[in-house]
């Protein structure tokens, strides 16, 4: 494996602040995200002081975690959460960004442990309405809220999005700025909601020019991933 240039960190880092600046908005927080890359690539970008990692899969996330334990590192789930493996989900994760249905919300504040902080939730959003997506309508966020809102070991922090990937970058700010109504009508009604989680390597800067508070970033930082095992 490559050692991570420091500049792959830097350099993003920058385009962020750069993208912020131009449009007067606060600097968003970055998730590397470290699905398929090993521990060690994990451990050389907390070294450079990034601390907050996204993953996709449950199991691949609980060997890393492990690994890194000694780091105090952030962990969020990106990937789709099957309903069986919630209760893993919600002792191994600080950020859930996928919470589509209420079954999920009801199971994973059956198994967070209420002596630990709750864990932060995001409502995933598919915001075309795809039918092969994961993600609630749009017509039903306002309902999934007020569920997780109901329950003392979650809080719901925000929404998140993947739209659709159009190869002209550009087609996506329709779906970004749609996102960006969805968060401030939620943020109007939930005070603790202040996360708008889109935006990857390849589009995360019209995505902060959106509303953005949080972009999603793996090959800009890691490089290409190894393909799934
Ligand atoms: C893989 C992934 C990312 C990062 O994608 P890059 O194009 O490598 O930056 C972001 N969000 C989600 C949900 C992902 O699955």
């Amino acid at each position: 494996m490559d050692p991570i240039l420091p500049s792959a960190l830097a350099s993003t880092l920058r385009r962020i602040e750069n993208a912020a600046r131009a449009c007067d908005r606060p600097m968003p927080r970055l998730l590397a995200v470290s699905k398929l890359q090993p521990a060690a690539a994990v451990a050389a970008l907390a070294a450079q002081g990034q601390l907050a990692f996204g993953e996709n899969y449950v199991q691949e996330a609980a060997a890393k975690t492990a690994e890194t334990a000694s780091l105090g590192l952030e962990w969020h789930l990106i990937g789709h959460l099957q309903s069986n493996k919630a209760d893993v989900a919600a002792r191994l994760f600080d950020w859930i960004q996928t919470v589509d249905r209420t079954k999920l919300v009801t199971a994973l504040a059956k198994h967070r442990d209420a002596a630990r902080p709750p864990l932060n939730v995001l409502i995933q959003v598919n915001v075309d309405d795809e039918a092969s997506k994961a993600g609630c309508h749009p017509d039903e966020v306002d309902a999934l809220a007020d569920a997780i809102a109901a329950e003392s070991s979650l809080v719901l922090r925000g929404l998140m999005a993947i739209p659709t990937p159009h190869a002209d970058v550009e087609l996506r700010r329709p779906a970004f700025r749609r996102m960006k109504a969805l968060f401030d009508a939620l943020a109007a009604r939930h005070p603790r909601a202040d996360t708008l989680s889109m935006g990857m390597s390849d589009d995360f800067e019209l995505a902060i020019a959106e509303g953005a508070t949080m972009v999603r970033i793996g090959t800009a930082l890691f490089g290409a991933r190894p393909s799934r095992p």
